[in-house]
């Protein structure tokens, strides 16, 4: 099994059940919306070279094979987690709004955008080069921005699921769009496990960290 590890975070595949680099990104904050336990991964600015590292790998079909690179993680940080928090807050809105982008979120959204291009001179969405010639690394604020961007696309926006479990933002690519859970394996059984144990509270069980 691929496990890049880092201080805190082991990033293994299931880390990575967004469906696209943006969503896994939105997806290191756990448990959203629940204050008393939600976490983020990236609190150690660090883990952002780390997750970028494992990204390279199980994203690579949707980077066209080009790695990402960082920096400076400490320098890169700022513009990450604004990447990161406007896209969640765009696309998880839009969920709850039948597919809806509430404009509100799209203006501070695509300046996050922008200034995650601009740390890139390159060209995207080439054919067999989505993100750019892949014989050289590109930076992760680019990489964010240029992902987090494709799923304005209306086929992408209307597969945009929450799960039910873990509260991460997926995208559905199941053939009839029935999916409920970011990772059957994981969120999927437990919550089968807890409706066994309905007696018990059925509190959204927690990802390892
Ligand atoms: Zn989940």
């Amino acid at each position: 099994m691929v496990r890049i590890t880092g201080m805190t975070v082991s990033w293994t595949r299931h880390r990575f059940q967004g469906g696209v680099l943006a969503l896994d990104a939105a997806n290191t904050v756990v448990l959203r919306g629940d204050a008393a336990r939600t976490f983020d991964r990236f609190e150690d600015p660090l883990e952002i070279a780390c997750f970028a590292e494992a990204a390279s790998l199980f994203r690579a079909d949707e980077l066209g094979g080009r790695r990402l690179a960082v920096a400076d993680p400490l320098a890169s940080a700022p513009l990450v987690l604004s990447i990161r928090e406007t896209t969640d807050r765009l696309f998880r809105n839009a969920v709850h709004a039948g597919g809806g982008l509430a404009a509100a979120d799209m203006t501070p959204f695509l300046r996050a955008c922008a200034d995650g291009l601009a740390c890139a001179d390159t060209l995207v969405g080439a054919p067999g080069r989505p993100f750019g010639d892949a014989d050289t690394p590109v930076a992760v604020e680019a990489a964010l921005a240029t992902s987090a961007l494709s799923l304005l696309a209306h086929d992408r926006r209307t597969r945009l699921k929450v799960c039910r479990n873990c509260n991460w933002l997926f995208l559905d690519r199941s053939r009839n769009g029935s999916r409920l859970w970011c990772d059957m394996a994981v969120c999927g059984n437990r919550r089968k496990a807890s409706r066994h144990y309905r007696r018990r509270k059925a509190a959204p069980e927690v990802h390892d960290a």
